[in-house]
């Protein structure tokens, strides 16, 4: 499978050769390194990527998730270019910051005043923040292999790709394990809990809930492999939060696809986190909520949180996000909802037609595979579901780009809206011949 990847793509290898002399591994995003080397893409043109020596894929990356119009939407392409001919940054507010608010405030039930950053990773940061200053409190509870960024309070028991969930001390007490270069000081300040786990959550909030800032969480799981709170645990979060004075905050930065879970599934959050394909393609970051919590950063109020960013809010992304929103429909999203189903049902046909457990879980346009039978119900039984599969795993993601199709390394697999019934079929089938290539190492 290497062998054929490398033969087809010469060009890939000749740039990534290049790319090592001036970033360290070639790359600069961890999540899109692989072996041999990364296919370099080209371009894109709606559910197609070309890469440099010309090979086509489908296209079931969606840059992880972060794109749901495909490559060149006309609607966006013209926005993005017309605001760039006007002013990318002009350096002050422009109608489309509130025009972009309002957009996002029809759609989350939880938004009532929102700010503008420039990543899903600065709106998490600035919703933890927020809930601290409007809080008074330093504790943060995160789910253990949660994913929120990159920024230092989120990387405490991170599901690190392609590695395992840094153990817990599940009593509610941070462990000290951090990933290097966090300081141990970010330990005693943020808690990881499985997902899923009313027993520990209970006794988390119990034993510490008058210092807990807020509960950061996503609806569903994504880097840990589309686990889904349950319904149950995520009105749990909601009453014991309410009850001991600690913010609620969900993180639909990729969920945002699926119509938002506090639209489709509740409960509503006090706080809420947005990026990706809000942008249109552009780099955003929005966090948002109640007005009484995002009222601490009104510069006329008392004692006001100063929040500056020179990009945030810079109008190419407003203007690509509101195109982005206009063609993002109920519509679309029920088509979404319809595909993604028809993908994970075939993708399992295909696995048991071949006699391989293997379980195909997620929600709408975001469908991720795991080895095995059953869902996953926390980051650790993720782990358990990987361990020792690493390798196999890294030849689907060759063997599929090498049938061409693209995925994310990681297991994730998104539809999006140019991606066809045709594509899935097709794609169902490939990964069906993929699977029973590598039967000899399934098992
Ligand atoms: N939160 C979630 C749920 C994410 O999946 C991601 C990115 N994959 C982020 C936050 C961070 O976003 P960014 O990469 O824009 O910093």
């Amino acid at each position: 499978i290497t062998a054929e990847y490398t033969e087809r793509t010469p060009r890939s290898q000749e740039a990534f050769a290049r790319a090592c002399r001036s970033l360290p591994g070639g790359d600069t995003r961890t999540m899109t390194s692989y072996k041999p080397y990364p296919t370099y893409f080209a371009e894109g043109r709606g559910g197609r990527l070309t890469d440099l020596d010309g090979n086509e894929y489908r296209d079931f990356l969606a840059n992880y998730g972060a794109l749901v119009h495909g490559h060149d939407h006309p609607a966006l392409t013209e926005a993005t270019t017309r605001q760039l001919a006007r002013a990318s940054a002009p350096g002050g507010p422009t109608p489309l910051q509130y025009e972009h608010a309002e957009r996002l405030i029809a759609r989350v039930p939880s938004l009532e005043r929102v700010r503008y950053c420039n990543s899903g990773t600065e709106a998490t940061m600035w919703a933890i923040r927020t809930a601290r200053a409007f809080t008074g409190r330093d504790l943060v509870i995160k789910m253990d292999g949660g994913y929120h960024g990159t920024h230092d309070w989120a990387e405490v028991s991170p599901f690190i790709t392609g590695g395992t969930a840094v153990p817990q001390n599940l009593s509610g007490l941070p462990d000290a394990q951090l990933p290097r270069g966090i300081p141990s000081v970010v330990a005693d300040c943020v808690c990881a809990v499985p997902i899923n786990d009313l027993d520990v959550i209970e006794r988390v909030f119990e034993e510490r809930g008058e210092e807990i800032a807020c509960v950061i969480v996503e609806p569903m799981m994504g880097v840990a492999g589309g686990i889904r709170a349950r319904p149950e645990y995520l009105e749990r979060l909601r009453s014991l939060c309410t009850r001991d004075g600690a913010l609620l905050v969900f993180d639909e930065c990729v969920t945002f696809r699926l119509g938002t879970w506090q639209a489709r599934f509740g409960p509503v959050p006090d706080l809420t986190t947005l990026s990706k394909i809000i942008g249109g393609g552009l780099p955003i970051g929005v966090f948002g909520g109640r007005r009484d919590v995002m009222d601490i950063f009104d510069p006329q109020g008392d004692a006001p949180v100063y929040h500056a960013s020179a990009f945030g809010a810079n109008s190419a992304s407003l203007a690509a996000g509101c195109a982005a929103l206009d063609h993002f429909s109920g519509e679309d999203i029920d088509d979404l909802e319809r595909k993604g189903n028809r993908l994970r049902g075939l993708l399992e046909e295909e696995a048991s037609a071949i006699g391989i457990a293997a379980t195909a879980v997620g929600q709408g346009s975001l469908t991720y595979f795991h080895f095995g039978t059953g869902d996953p119900r926390n980051a650790a039984e993720t782990t358990k579901r990987r361990e020792g599969r690493e390798p196999l795993r890294a030849l689907v993601h060759l063997a599929l780009l090498n049938r061409g199709f693209a995925t994310a390394k990681h297991g994730l697999i998104c539809v999006s809206i140019p991606t066809t019934d045709t594509d899935i079929d097709r794609f169902a089938r490939a990964y069906g011949s993929v699977l029973e290539e590598l039967r000899p190492i399934v098992e």
